[in-house]
C-alpha cells in the first residue's frame, strides 16, 4: 500500500478506536477515565501531537504566503487569484448559511421537546466594530503578530513582503532561497508530525468523547442531527459539485486524497492547527501547485468556515424555536449577512465558533443565553464542522488552480517537491 493510503487507513482507524475507548470508559468506568486515563495518557498524547503541529503553523504561514505571492510574480496576478478566492469563499459561505436555515425550518429542532431555560446562562463578550476589525487587519508589529498568532496579521504581511520579492526580483534572490530552502524544512516537518497522528488522533477523540456529558443528547439529539444533516448535504452537494464542476475532479477522488486532514482536523477540532496537515495533503494528493495552496489555505484556515457558518444557522433557527420567536424574512437575512461575517472572524481554534453565534443572534435580538442550551454538545459538532471548514479550503484551492491553469504555463513555483 502507497505511503498516504497507508497513513489515511491507519488514521481512520484510529479514529474508530478512539471513538469506541471513549464512549466505553465515559459510560463503564467514568472514574478511571477521569482520574488515571484521561490525565495520565490520552491527554498527553492528544497535547504532544496537537503542540507538535501548532508548533509550525506561525512559521509556515508566514513562509507559504511569502513564497506564494513571490511565485506568483505580479500583482496582476495576485489580484485575480484573490478575488477568486474570496468570491469562492463568501459565495460558498452565503449557501451554507442558507442551506442551514432551510434544514433549521424544515426539521424543526427546537420546535418540540423540554427545553430548561430557565437556568440558561451566557455572558457574550462584546465583538470589535466593523472598522476595528478591518483596520487590525495590518499588523503595527508583525513580531507582535507572530508572538500572538494573530493570523490575518500575519498574512498581510506576508502578502507584503511576497510582493516586494516579487517586484526585487534578483536583487533580493538570496532571501528567496532562505525562504525556500526553509519551506523544504517545514514539510519536512509536517510529515514527520503525521507518523504521530494516528496515535494523536486516537487520544484526542478518545478524550473528548470520554468527557463528555451524554444527558445533553436526549433533549439535543434533534439539533445534533440537523447539523450534522446540513454539514453533509453543504460537502456533498456544494464541494462534490463545484470539484466535479469547476475543478474538473472526481469528487470522490478529491474526499478520499483530503481525508488524512479531514481526520486531523476532526480530532484536533482546529482549521489553524490543521493547516500544515491541509497543505500538504492539498499538494500531495490533490496535485494543487504550492503557489496556489499557499495562498488560498492559510487564508481559507483563517476566515472561511462554512461548517461553522452551518452551525450558527440551525442554531439560530434553534433558538428563536426555542424560545418562541418568530423570525421575519428581514431578519433571516440579518441572519444570513451576520453569520457570513460572524465565520468569517472566528479563529479557526476549537469552539470559537459558538462565541461568535452571540453576534448574529443579538443581530436579530435573540437571546443569548439560548447558547448555554447547545455548549453541552457542541465539542463534537465542533469536531464535525471544522473538517468541513477546512474541506472547503481545499475545495477552493482545487478550484482556483484549475482555472489558473489557462493563465500560467511557465509558473516556476509550481509542482510539488514535497
Ligand atoms: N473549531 C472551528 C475551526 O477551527 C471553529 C469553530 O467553529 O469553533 O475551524
Amino acid at each position: 500500500m502507497e505511503g498516504s493510503n497507508r497513513l489515511t487507513r491507519n488514521i481512520i482507524i484510529a479514529l474508530i478506536l478512539g471513538l469506541l475507548l471513549g464512549f466505553v470508559f465515559n459510560f463503564f468506568a467514568p472514574d478511571f477515565f477521569a482520574d488515571y486515563l484521561n490525565p495520565y495518557i490520552l491527554y498527553p498524547l492528544g497535547t504532544l501531537f496537537l503542540n507538535l503541529i501548532k508548533m509550525l503553523v506561525v512559521p509556515l504561514v508566514l513562509i507559504s504566503i511569502t513564497l506564494g505571492v513571490a511565485g506568483l510574480g505580479d500583482p496582476k496576478k495576485l489580484g485575480r487569484i484573490g478575488a477568486k478566492t474570496i468570491g469562492f469563499f463568501l459565495v460558498t459561505t452565503t449557501v451554507a448559511i442558507v442551506l442551514a436555515i432551510a434544514v433549521g425550518y424544515i426539521m424543526k429542532p427546537g420546535a418540540s421537546g423540554n427545553f430548561d431555560t430557565s437556568n440558561a446562562q451566557f455572558e457574550a463578550a462584546e465583538a470589535p466594530s466593523f472598522v476595528d476589525t478591518l483596520l487590525a487587519i495590518i499588523p503595527t508589529n508583525p513580531i507582535d503578530a507572530m508572538s500572538t498568532g494573530n493570523m490575518l496579521q500575519i498574512i498581510t504581511f506576508a502578502v507584503f513582503i511576497g510582493l516586494a520579492l516579487a517586484v526585487l526580483g534578483d536583487k533580493t534572490k538570496g532571501i528567496l532561497n532562505l525562504f525556500e530552502q526553509a519551506n523544504e524544512v517545514m514539510m519536512y516537518l509536517v510529515h514527520l508530525v503525521m507518523k504521530l497522528a494516528p496515535a494523536g488522533a486516537f487520544a484526542l477523540i478518545a478524550s473528548a468523547v470520554g468527557k463528555q456529558g451524554w444527558d445533553a443528547f436526549q433533549v439535543m439529539g434533534l439539533y445534533f442531527i440537523a447539523v450534522l444533516v446540513a454539514l453533509l448535504i453543504h460537502v456533498v452537494v456544494a464541494y462534490g459539485g463545484l470539484v466535479s464542476f469547476l475543478g474538473k475532479m472526481n469528487p470522490w477522488k478529491f474526499f478520499k486524497g483530503f481525508t488524512p486532514a479531514m481526520s486531523v482536523a476532526f480530532s484536533t477540532s482546529s482549521s489553524s492547527a490543521t493547516l500544515p496537515v491541509s497543505m500538504e495533503t492539498a499538494q500531495n494528493n490533490l496535485g494543487v501547485p504550492k503557489s496556489v495552496s499557499s495562498f488560498v489555505q492559510p487564508l481559507g484556515a483563517t476566515i472561511n468556515m462554512d461548517g461553522t457558518a452551518i452551525m450558527q444557522g440551525v442554531a439560530t433557527v434553534f433558538i428563536a424555536q426555542v424560545y418562541g420567536v418568530d423570525l421575519t424574512m428581514s431578519q433571516l437575512l440579518m441572519v444570513v449577512l451576520t453569520a457570513v461575517l460572524a465565520s468569517i472572524g472566528t479563529a479557526g481554534v476549537p469552539g470559537v465558533g459558538l462565541i461568535m453565534l452571540a453576534m448574529v443572534l443579538k443581530a436579530v435580538n435573540l437571546p443569548v443565553e439560548g447558547i448555554a442550551l447547545i455548549i453541552g454538545i457542541d465539542r463534537l459538532l465542533d469536531m464535525t464542522r471544522t473538517a468541513v471548514n477546512i474541506t472547503g479550503d481545499a475545495a477552493c484551492a482545487v478550484i482556483v488552480a484549475k482555472s489558473e491553469e489557462k493563465h500560467t504555463t511557465t509558473d516556476s513555483n509550481q509542482g510539488v517537491s514535497v
